[in-house]
């Protein structure tokens, strides 16, 4: 069987993908991923998407929009694409359990938040540990947060939480900043932000409590240890785009997917959206609205190869 629409990915650009082109009456298998629902699940409650003036939790708002896409006969096979073969039509994606023919793809297989690799960070994700600090940074009032890294984003999100925390740690490796100047500028500025450099987060306290109460900070200059009374950490050491096995296959700008005119890529017929192609905005609603884009385009190029 050669399926009209096969989405790889089911957080909200793959989702909204499938709500748009099950509409369109074209049946589309969505291929859930290892992380089904995508980065939503990591996170708690989500404030910021239009519609939800209460707000929603994260895991309730994917669950939506998947019953949705079903609601107008999208499939959903928890499956996660181990490979993919453009170079003929149909193309051919293969899971680990079978194979599937499509005569159009939609990538939305996200991007990883890079983490720390603590047994206690994973613990203690969407209860004071988050990857994402537009999303999870209002949750912060008049508390003390620690963001760790070096690079744009970590201290983007430092001065962003000053809005709401009473203080912010900066914790980098080195001494050294990826970061642009004029950020790092106006953040030492800030009152709020305290620079924690040539330190590490080796702990975060208290995963049997099920919250953040501390970290344990480790200097790379003399080994010393000290912890760090706080109630949140954001860890923002970067995202990994999951894109391993499109490489060679489709173009890729620093592992990110390159789209032409908004959902295009460099190979006919193949679409993507959200994550796997942004990672500036890198929000829920912009992702939502990348999978529509993207059906729309699949949609359009079905019906100009006349189906
Ligand atoms: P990034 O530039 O790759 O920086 C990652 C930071 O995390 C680095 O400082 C790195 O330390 C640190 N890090 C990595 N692994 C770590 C680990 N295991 N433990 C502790 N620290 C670790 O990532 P990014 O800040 O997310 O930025 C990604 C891209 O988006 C960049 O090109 C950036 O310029 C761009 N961006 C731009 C803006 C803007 O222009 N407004 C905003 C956000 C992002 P080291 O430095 O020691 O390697």
């Amino acid at each position: 069987m050669v399926r009209d629409v096969v989405i790889l990915g089911s957080g909200c650009a793959g989702s909204t993908a499938a709500i748009y082109t099950a509409r369109a009456n074209l049946s589309p298998l969505v291929l859930e991923g290892r992380e089904p629902g995508g980065q939503l699940t990591l996170t708690t409650e989500v404030e910021n998407f239009p519609g939800f003036p209460e707000g929603i939790q994260g895991p309730e708002l994917v669950d939506l929009m998947r019953k949705q896409a079903e609601r107008f006969g999208a499939a959903y096979n928890p499956e996660t694409v181990t490979s993919v073969d453009l170079s003929r039509r149909p193309f051919i994606v293969r899971t680990e359990t079978s194979e599937h023919l499509a005569r159009t793809l939609i990538v939305a297989t996200g991007a990883s938040a890079r983490t720390l690799g603590l047994e206690s960070e994973r613990k203690l994700m969407g209860r004071g540990v988050s990857t994402c600090a537009t999303c999870d940074g209002a949750f912060f009032r008049n508390r003390e947060v620690a963001v760790v890294g070096g690079g744009d984003t970590a201290v983007e999100e430092a001065s962003f939480l000053t809005r709401f925390a009473s203080k912010v740690l900066l914790v980098h490796r080195r001494n050294q900043f990826r970061a642009s100047k004029i950020l790092i500028d106006r953040a030492r500025k800030n009152p709020k932000i305290e620079f924690v450099l040539d330190t590490v987060v080796t702990d975060i306290l208290d995963a049997k409590k099920n919250e953040v109460t501390a970290v344990r900070l480790k200097s790379t200059k003399d080994g010393s240890e000290t912890v760090r009374k706080l109630e949140g950490v954001f860890v923002a050491i970067g995202h990994d785009p999951n894109t391993k096995i499109f490489e060679g296959q489709i173009e890729l700008d620093n592992g990110y997917i390159v789209l032409r005119d908004g959902a295009r890529t460099s190979m006919e017929g193949v679409f993507a959206a959200g994550d796997v192609h942004d990672m500036v905005y890198r929000q829920a609603v912009t992702a939502a609205g990348a999978g529509c884009r993207a059906a729309i385009e699949a949609e359009r190029f079905l019906e100009a190869e006349g189906r």
